[in-house]
């Protein structure tokens, strides 16, 4: 059990003003594994006056200074990687050796990075006879969904600090355990009071309060387009910067020169991560009509490797789902796939033989999809891919771009060049090429109602700075 029964506010331990705990459920067992404290508004109250009180001083340290912080967070993740990578298993169901790369490893990758930033950053520049300054946009709040839960926190946080703004976060309900190590690891590190505070509590109550908040001046924003847009709509009578990262139906394009085994495993691989449950996922697989035959028998042999269990089992490639609600979503989901008249290749709505406790799905591929389809168009955030087939390179683009959303996608060919060509046609933030890997420098962010703005490396910096122009007259 994980029990944190304090916020942390203007660099201390505090009780919430309510009392009253989240209980966090393990994903596997369906026990309570932990509690953290209701917030309130009265705790929002308390850590927006202290990132206020903090944001002077905080703006006007050197940025050395700043990211000399930001290495000790990155040396505090590290030392409790191993923690961190089994809290956010339980929580969330990543199978473990996935959670040490990931859920650990990357947050403290991109914590580095920016540390190296500080290093390396044009804050000033010369324009004619102007001086261009990059100063810090204020009081930053960060408020982030469940599913890579310290990469998204890191992906703010971090960025935020190096700009010199101080950050109220606001973690996940489902998945906040590893907010509060970090709120340990910046209380260990010395972190100047006020400059990092941790309110966990009800979205609807503690972050509506950040988004309407009059001295919070940017809202960072990651989680599903509808609360994005809520919180938009809430953050607009103050006018703050709004930066959003949202939800998304990505199309993973096959071409027909493409290796067809290679591509029918990646692209499985893109989208059964994390049990479906990433906003970049690749959900729609875009095949020629003529391959469609070969591709459904790649399937059935590419899905079978994917036997979901026990997340803490090393043979584990996909495990639960985060929540029992999230469970019935995707099964929901299933059933409408199936009622549509798509043809279900591997999986379906019935729970895994043999896993009865825990919220598991099958994984599920569904053939012979169309654009009009539910299955087509709603992102579902659990293991279900959409086979969908296409008759020419327009064709396939003109599928891929049919959607609400523009976060990521793939394509897959033997001829970079015409992979290329078919990725600046996309309308997407992200487009990998053959399965090729994250680049935590890259900008991470999406095009539609995927988002406004972007993450990582000095696009996500910049999301924090505000633009100065001091003009001399010789
Ligand atoms: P969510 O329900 O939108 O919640 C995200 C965060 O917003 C949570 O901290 C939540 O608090 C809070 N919240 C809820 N209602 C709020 C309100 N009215 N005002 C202010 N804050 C509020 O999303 P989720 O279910 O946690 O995450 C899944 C979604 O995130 C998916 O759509 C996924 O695509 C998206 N996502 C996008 C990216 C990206 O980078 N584009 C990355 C990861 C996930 P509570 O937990 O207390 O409800």
């Amino acid at each position: 059990m994980k029990n944190y029964d304090k916020l942390f506010i203007d660099g201390q331990w505090l009780p919430s003003c309510s009392g009253k705990s989240i209980h966090i459920i393990h994903a596997t067992t369906e026990q309570v594994m932990g509690q953290v404290p209701e917030g309130t508004l009265r705790d929002v109250e308390l850590a927006v006056a202290a990132a206020r009180t903090a944001f002077t001083s905080w703006a006007a340290t050197p940025v050395t200074t700043r990211g000399g912080f930001l290495d000790k967070l990155h040396q505090g993740l590290v030392a409790r990687a191993e923690e961190i990578a089994q809290t956010i298993s339980a929580e969330v169901g990543m199978p473990l050796k996935l959670s040490r790369r990931i859920q650990a490893g990357l947050p403290a990758a991109v914590m580095s990075s920016y540390a190296r930033l500080a290093e390396d950053y044009a804050f000033e520049e010369r324009l004619g006879n102007s001086l261009i300054l990059r100063e810090p946009v204020g009081v930053a709040a960060c408020i982030t969904p469940w599913n890579y839960p310290l990469h998204q926190v890191v992906a703010k946080v971090a960025p935020a600090l190096l700009a010199g703004c101080p950050v109220v976060l606001k973690p996940a309900s489902e998945a906040p355990l590893s907010a509060f190590i970090l709120a340990e690891i910046a209380h260990e590190a010395g972190l100047p009071p006020g400059v990092f505070n941790l309110v966990s509590g009800p979205g609807r109550e503690v972050g509506d309060a950040l988004a309407r908040h009059p001295l919070v001046d940017m809202i960072s924003f990651t989680g599903s387009t509808s609360t994005g847009k809520n919180l938009a709509a809430a953050a607009a009578a103050t006018v703050k910067r709004v930066s959003l990262e949202l939800g998304g139906k990505s199309a993973a394009i096959i071409l027909d020169d493409a290796d067809l085994p290679a591509a029918v495993k990646g692209v499985l691989a893109a989208c059964f991560l994390n049990s479906g449950q990433t906003c970049s996922a690749h959900t729609r697989m875009l095949v020629p009509e003529t391959c469609y035959e070969e591709v459904k028998a790649l399937i059935a042999e590419a899905a079978a490797t994917y036997l979901p269990g026990d997340p803490f089992d090393d043979k584990t490639r996909i495990g639960p789902l985060v929540s029992a609600a999230q469970r019935e979503m995707v099964r929901e989901y299933i059933r409408k796939g199936i009622a549509e008249g798509a043809e279900l290749l591997v999986g379906g709505p019935e729970p895994p033989e043999g896993l009865e406790t825990g919220f598991f799905v099958k994984p599920t591929v569904f053939g012979r999809v169309t654009p009009d389809m539910t299955i087509a168009r709603d992102e579902i955030f659990g293991p279900v891919l959409a086979v969908l087939t296409y008759t020419d390179e327009d064709d396939a683009v003109r599928i891929a771009n049919d959607s609400i959303y523009g976060l990521s996608g793939g394509v897959w060919s033997a001829d970079k060049i015409r992979a290329e060509r078919v990725a600046r046609r996309m309308r997407t933030g992200q487009v990998d090429i053959n399965g090729a890997p994250f680049n935590l420098m890259a900008p991470f962010g999406g095009y539609k109602q995927s988002g406004l703005g972007r993450e990582l490396g000095v696009f996500g910096l910049e999301e924090f700075l505000e633009i100065k122009a001091v003009q001399f007259k010789d």
